[in-house]
């Protein structure tokens, strides 16, 4: 296989591999996405009285952990409130790209965020990638993270000049990508912009990994415990679902569509929903990498190794079809064409084995919106806007989040501040989280 193998740090990581915790057959897959059909629940009790914290986190997806977890390392005590179960959101709908080729590209955000903008963030997504391959590694956490190249090729409406313009905005960018004649092996992509030292995991094992590691550093989990109302003040309180109050110096709302300002926030992304499926296809047979191409909707494709009942085998984990919510969801049809697009590109192909789809929070600039919630005090925070990104930028607010938490500077502040220049004609409104 000409696959661009990983880093010598990362090949000596044992991981077990993926089994189906549930053998169901293929229909009953249908909603059920690869992850949850194969990692075991992380068990938490709910919030049963009043609780007191440095810090409070809302949402337990990759946003909210991470946030916990840096948090807590830092020595902060750290409260995590989840609605219903530790990745259950869209972390558990995602495919799992761990990259920095940003899906709405270079060159649009170098037009919106200019040079210094574009670089800061590549370098972001950058350090999210090395951030996650360094928790993984300190926290031992077995999710199959591994590094390896991505490939963009082009869709049948674009020219080899658009991928060539692509090439000089990421490269300005500082990212690192070669232009190629091909894809590996046999694939016939035509020429391709190839992105070194992009990352795939499991996310669901990740997020497991994580909430187990913030337990060690002290942090206190409560699962099936929804926050309804956040009272901002010196002291902010969180009120929940079933009456309990967790009062904290500083408040962090990392629920993916973001629960405390849907009006105010409505202005600044729209939610789209995309499609995936997930085909079994023979160990090896297509060079473990990332391929995304340049049509509008994009499709995304990654591997995925599986062994379990029905042997050894990778499954094609490929996505797009998106559309913005609210439309028509036209399911048969969107996996049909996934499906057909996958034989174009990857040869005869079985029936996939997993569908499903998720929702995905596009910002109108392609970045994500992280930092002190407008129209609150100053100690409520958000991370948000994950714009088909949300793994990186859930990293990123990890990182960010603290740093802002902790007083200290962070070069990324102004790139991904909810209140940037671009947003600020947008209203506010007030801190509810859902009408009691
Ligand atoms: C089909 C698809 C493919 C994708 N592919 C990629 C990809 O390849 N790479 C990538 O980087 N990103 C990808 N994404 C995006 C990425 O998966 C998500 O943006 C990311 O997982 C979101 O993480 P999060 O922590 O922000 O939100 P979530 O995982 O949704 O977590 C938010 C949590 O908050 C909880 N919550 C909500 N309200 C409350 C409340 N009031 N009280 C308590 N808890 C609450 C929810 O239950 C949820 O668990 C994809 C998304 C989809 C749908």
């Amino acid at each position: 296989m000409a696959r661009k193998a990983a880093s010598a740090k990362s090949r000596k990581r044992k991981s077990s591999s993926d089994k189906v915790l549930n053998p169901r057959s293929s229909v009953a897959m249908r909603g059920l996405s690869t992850w949850c059909a194969t990692a075991a629940p992380f068990p938490s009790p709910s919030l049963e009285q009043n609780v007191h914290a440095d810090v409070c986190v809302i949402g337990a997806g990759i946003a909210g952990l991470t946030t916990a977890y840096l948090l807590a390392r830092e020595g902060q005590s750290v409260v995590l409130l989840e609605k219903n179960k530790i990745g259950g959101g869209e972390t558990s709908h995602t495919s799992a790209h761990l990259s920095n080729a940003l899906d709405v590209g270079y060159r649009k955000i170098e037009s919106l965020h200019g040079e210094t903008g574009a670089r800061l963030a590549a370098h972001s997504h950058s350090s999210a990638i090395s951030r996650i391959d360094f928790i993984v590694a300190k926290e031992h956490i077995d999710c199959r993270f591994e590094r390896v190249d991505g490939y963009l090729f082009l869709g049948p409406h674009d020219s080899e000049n658009d991928l060539h313009l692509e090439f000089e905005a990421a490269r300005r960018a500082g990212v690192n990508v070669k232009e190629v004649q091909h894809a590996p092996s046999h694939l016939q992509l035509g020429p391709c912009l190839k992105f070194q030292r992009q990352a795939q995991f499991h996310p669901l094992k990740y997020v497991a990994g994580l909430a187990a590691a913030f337990k060690r550093y002290g942090g206190r989990i409560y699962t099936a415990t929804e926050a309804r109302k956040i009272k901002s003040g010196k002291t902010a309180e969180v009120f929940t679902a079933n009456k309990r109050k967790v009062s904290a110096g500083a408040v962090v709302v990392a629920t993916n569509t973001p629960a405390n300002h849907r009006m105010s926030l409505h202005a600044k992304q729209t939610a789209y929903r995309s499609y995936v499926i997930g085909i079994p296809i023979r160990a090896n047979s297509i060079p473990n990498a990332l391929y995304w191409d340049t049509e509008d909707p994009f499709h995304y494709v990654r591997l995925q190794r599986m062994n379990d009942h029905l042997g050894e085998r990778q499954l094609l984990i490929l996505g797009g079809e998106d559309h913005k919510a609210g439309q028509p969801e036209d399911l048969e049809n969107r996996f049909a064409r996934l499906r057909s697009w996958a034989r174009g590109r990857f040869g005869p192909l079985a029936e996939p084995e997993f569908h499903w789809s998720g929702q995905v929070m596009n910002s109108i600039d392609g970045l994500a919106l992280i930092g002190r919630s407008p129209g609150d005090e100053e100690n409520v925070y958000i991370a948000t806007g994950d714009s088909g990104m949300g793994l990186t930028h859930g990293t990123i607010a990890g990182i960010l989040l603290t740093d802002l938490i902790m007083g200290r500077e962070n070069p990324w502040a102004g790139l991904y501040s909810p209140s940037r220049a671009r947003f600020r004609s947008a209203p506010e409104s007030a801190a509810q989280i859902s009408p009691e």
